[in-house]
């Protein structure tokens, strides 16, 4: 058959397909249609009126509201109810995968995605202590790390005698130009992080990174990336509340930085939400924060107090000036002044 013959078959065939998808695919309306026939399947109701969520801090301004048995609920905590999220069968899963990496005895078996912060050093005790893993911890130096979370980087790993390296790079134009547009830089640089690590993983053929990441993938904790690797979010796998995770740091050398905000590693998040704040009068945190109520992993009191607008100390705005981010701090030293 000759390459003419050959892409015209093609070509047929690619027609054909198309058609079939375009019978199928099913319009926006169809499709919201269909999602309010099976909402109203299983018991949840539109809810039209203002209504806070039951279960977690979303309202009728912030998600669609539902009514299901006699309580409202928002979307998000109705596909939850929907769709039970398991977290025996998740952490059964997860363990076996860390399992199966322990047995083929390499050198590393793992990659941690390693920050210094509170919820990887507690993965890494984790790895360490109870699943008696050995992971090579690694860090993604973006330009805006705390110098407190490099060093808790360099305790805790000499502490349980692992390999750690510092992969440097530098997210500066990124952040500004984020923070400039008033939009949360977190999911963006989350990823980039992430980017680093495979590409990591790839070049040491290491197939497993780990983070201390505590919510679920949807209804799993692992993922596959490309090339075979699996990215893991080990804390899925022992769904510890943020005051038992404070109680494992409380016993290892580790410090806990003020950097405004939740965070214990990051420089620029307390002035990325000062920023957002200030457009929206809302946390970019709001949605994860929901999440973490709905599976039980914070009060609504935590949850509500961690979305307040944060301080952010001025030795922090300057050092972020120093490592060239565009903050504005006239405001905060004249106040200082009075
Ligand atoms: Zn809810």
């Amino acid at each position: 058959m000759d390459d003419a013959t050959q892409n015209n078959k093609d070509n047929i065939k690619k027609d054909k397909l198309n058609k079939i998808d375009k019978k199928y695919k099913l319009s926006t309306e169809l499709k919201f249609a269909k999602k309010t026939r099976e909402l109203e399947e299983f018991g949840a109701i539109p809810y039209n009126k203002y209504a806070e969520c039951e279960l977690c801090i979303h309202t009728s301004e912030t998600r669609p509201m539902y009514e299901y048995n006699g309580k409202k609920f928002c979307i998000e905590c109705i596909n939850a109810l929907r769709f039970p999220r398991n977290f025996e069968k998740m952490s059964e899963e997860l363990f076996n995968h860390l399992r199966v990496q322990k047995q083929k005895n390499n050198k590393y078996d793992c990659i941690l995605g390693f920050s210094g912060g509170k919820d990887s050093v507690v993965a890494l005790y984790l790895l360490v202590n109870d699943l008696k893993l050995k992971p090579l911890c690694v860090t993604v130096d973006n330009g805006y790390m705390a110098d407190e979370a490099m060093e808790n980087c360099k305790n805790i790993a000499k502490y349980f005698k692992v390999d750690w390296l510092v992969l440097n790079r530098d997210y500066t134009k990124f952040f500004n130009k984020m923070i400039e547009r008033g939009e949360s830089p977190c999911r963006i640089c989350s990823d980039m992080n992430m980017h680093e690590l495979w590409h990591f993983a790839r070049q040491t053929n290491i197939t497993t990174i780990v983070t201390g990441h505590e919510l679920p993938f949807g209804t799993t904790a692992l993922r596959n990336m490309k090339k075979d690797i699996t990215l893991v979010r080990l804390l899925v796998g022992y769904k510890l509340s943020e005051k038992e995770r404070y109680e494992i740091l409380d016993n290892l050398p580790w410090n806990k930085p003020d950097l405004g905000g939740y965070t214990t590693n990051c420089l620029v998040l307390g002035y990325a939400l000062q920023e957002f704040y200030k457009r929206r009068n809302i946390s970019f945190e709001y949605d994860r924060v929901s999440a973490m109520i709905r599976y039980g992993l914070m009060t609504k009191e935590e949850a509500l107090s961690s979305l307040e607008c944060p301080e952010v100390p001025l030795e922090v705005l300057k050092e972020l000036k120093n490592r060239g981010l565009n903050v504005k701090i006239e405001k905060v030293e004249k106040s200082n002044n009075i």
